[in-house]
């Protein structure tokens, strides 16, 4: 995979040419790549199900905001989404639901950081971690679980480090495809091509 990263972050075009055994065993182990057989589709709906149901870890998915810097064509979110933070009050009713949810048998709450650009509300995250850190995991004793889903676009080094601060330990960044496929799906507000930044930040960020 660093491998990949590398040729992509080079702005190596024909990188399949390079590549080799090791990025397609990562695919295959990773299960990005899977037999005709297997109906991962399946798989993944029994995990999700078993996930929503676990009493064991509590897992939300939280919108700090639905704002996004990019105007992605298919965005399920539409192109008209509304510059809104989520404020103080809505926070603590988050906190109030996670409570709601949680019985004895709880050990851990799992967080992804959704949007929109979930990094334009940075601020709308550190103030959420503090409060359910603050106010259930110290207090319960639990596990703390974090993710971002991202369009890596403002993902810096710097910002990656203050979000492994924050608890979260992996970030999910789309690229759709090279470079010339990428820039013509993903693209920010008023057109401008994002496929060199977000490489170079993947390169940049690896933190974790
Ligand atoms: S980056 Fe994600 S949220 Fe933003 S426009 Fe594209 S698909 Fe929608």
């Amino acid at each position: 995979m660093v491998f990949a990263l590398d040729c992509l972050g080079r702005g190596e075009q024909n990188w399949d040419a390079g590549l080799a055994e090791e990025f397609r065993r990562t695919l295959i182990e990773s299960g990005y790549v899977v037999d005709d057989e297997f109906n991962e589709h399946q798989v993944l709906l029994k995990e999700r199900e078993s996930i929503r149901l676990s009493e064991v870890t509590v897992a939300l998915t939280i919108a700090p905001t639905i704002d996004c810097n990019f105007a992605c064509p298919y965005c399920f979110e539409g192109g008209d989404k509304p510059q809104l933070r989520m404020s103080s009050a809505t926070m603590d009713a988050v906190v109030h639901f996670a409570r709601s949810q949680m019985t004895e048998a709880t050990q851990g709450l799992a967080v992804t950081w959704f949007g929109g650009e979930p990094l334009l509300g940075l601020k709308q995250i550190e103030e959420m971690t503090a409060k359910l850190k603050g106010q259930i995991v110290d207090q319960r004793h639990l596990q703390y679980y974090a993710s971002i889903v991202t369009n890596g676009y403002g993902l810096t080094r710097k910002i990656a480090e203050r979000l492994r601060d924050l608890g979260v330990s992996h970030a999910q960044i789309t690229l759709d495809g090279t470079a010339e496929y990428h820039n013509r799906r993903r693209f920010r507000k008023g057109g401008d091509a994002t496929f060199d930044r977000i490489v170079q930040n993947i390169v940049a960020s690896r933190v974790w």
